[in-house]
């Protein structure tokens, strides 16, 4: 790999991806961690070479993971995302296969994108959502097809399976959507085939076929109702993840005030950095489900509850935010900016602001087996987002950034922001 100046960020405070650590030193060398050190422990004596950055009154953190985006083949959203400190993101469908392998790869070699992992083609019903649209998206028709279905995504390189469980109902339309049998032959399969599955579930039915099914993870959450107390004790007892996406929830709320995704339209600290486009998408581009007056009944605060009860009873919660954005769509889930909306919906769902951290960080590294990031440790990747004052106590802080380093080289936030400007 390329050399990679050797780096100490000092006096500084540290989270690690757990706890927090209220003054230490990082060092840091061919974009490896390779010392971390209490205040009171001496640091390796700085070379010339070594670039000293004094980190008083800052925090560290483990560079941002977004545990749900889609990136839509545009290196653009990868270089907004790491622009706003997310150092990787976890695609949950891309296509065509070429095009995915191709930008993991790149996203990969180049330091001035987020890195990411693709689920690649997501897991469907013939004739429903999202396929019923795309006449080439391959289908799962029955349980019979489940593994070779599965099969040909780990041949094309998928990292994850992402299976869609949606009779289409969200966008007004009513749609076959797979089966109980099939959903749980898919989750069998990947299983065999050391694959990890997240299946998309909007609706209480659809929740509860997930989990029946045997899927790792749920992302999103019902809206028709919250998790009541024996569907949470058995989502905690069976071990499984979610990943709530609260910031794309909360953005199909036809009445705009008071929509913490939108405030980022507002925000000094978010909108200059943002290109144009991108910011009236946050604060004027229509998410298209409309549930609180299309769908009676339906109500974003039963996400709320629902991410409030799982994280009480346990459950592993990640910080997603099913990031659609595109240059030439002005969805207002936008890369980077709206994982900072997501963890004030996390902590505004009873996460305190080190929980919701670690949702961003060392949790979905965990939980998706990327071994070599997401905590502050010796051996991980020096991917590391410096910000001021303490986002342990106050989550708005995730915002203030001074500096970001993905894999120990830093990212020129200025030059992004003055591109920002002029687009
Ligand atoms: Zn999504």
């Amino acid at each position: 790999m390329r050399h990679v100046q050797p780096m100490i960020i000092d006096n500084v405070r540290i989270f690690d991806g757990k706890r927090t650590l209220s003054r230490g030193s990082v060092e840091c060398a061919d974009g490896v961690i390779t010392r971390v050190t209490a205040d009171s422990a001496p640091r390796t004596a700085a070379s010339a070479s070594t670039d000293v950055i004094d980190g008083a009154g800052r925090t560290l953190l483990p560079g941002l993971i977004d545990a749900h985006t889609h990136v839509f083949g545009a290196a653009s959203n990868l270089e907004m995302a790491l622009a706003f400190g997310v150092t990787t993101e976890l695609d949950m469908f891309m296509g065509p296969p070429d095009a995915t392998e191709a930008l993991c790869t790149l996203a990969g070699e180049r330091h001035d994108l987020a890195d990411m992992r693709s689920a690649g083609l997501l897991a469907s019903a013939p004739g429903g959502h999202p396929g019923v649209t795309m006449p080439d998206l391959p289908t799962v028709p029955g349980p019979e097809q489940a593994d070779a279905f599965v099969a040909a995504r780990q041949a094309e390189g998928a990292h994850f399976i992402k299976i869609m469980v949606d009779d289409g109902a969200h966008h007004g339309m009513s749609l076959p959507a797979l089966d109980r049998a099939t959903v749980t032959a898919l989750a069998a399969a990947a299983r065999r085939r050391g694959l990890r599955t997240v299946a998309h579930v909007a609706a209480l039915w659809s929740a509860r076929l997930a989990l029946d099914s045997g899927v790792d993870m749920l992302t999103h959450l019902p809206l028709d109702a919250a998790l009541d107390d024996a569907f949470v004790s058995r989502t905690a007892d069976e071990n499984r993840v979610v990943i709530p996406t609260l910031v794309m929830l909360e953005m199909s709320k036809t009445v705009r005030s008071a929509c913490t995704g939108r405030s980022l339209a507002d925000d000094p600290q978010i909108a200059g950095h943002l290109p144009e486009h991108a910011r009236t998408a946050i604060a004027e581009g229509d998410e298209g489900l409309c549930i609180e007056e299309a769908s009676p009944g339906h109500h974003f605060t039963h996400a709320l509850s629902s991410v409030h009860r799982l994280h009480r009873a346990g459950v592993p919660v990640l910080a997603g935010t099913d990031a659609n954005y595109r240059p030439d769509r002005a969805c207002p889930v936008v890369h980077g900016a709206s994982l900072h909306a997501e963890l004030a919906l996390l902590v505004a769902a009873g996460l305190t602001p080190a929980e919701a951290l670690t949702a961003a960080t060392s949790a979905p590294a965990a939980h998706f087996g990327l071994a070599d990031r997401g905590v502050i440790a010796p051996g991980r990747r020096a991917d590391l987002v410096l910000v001021q004052g303490d986002p342990t106590k106050d989550i708005r802080r995730t915002r203030s950034i001074e500096a970001i380093w993905r894999g120990g080289v830093r990212f020129d936030r200025e030059a992004y922001a003055k591109r920002a400007a002029a687009s």
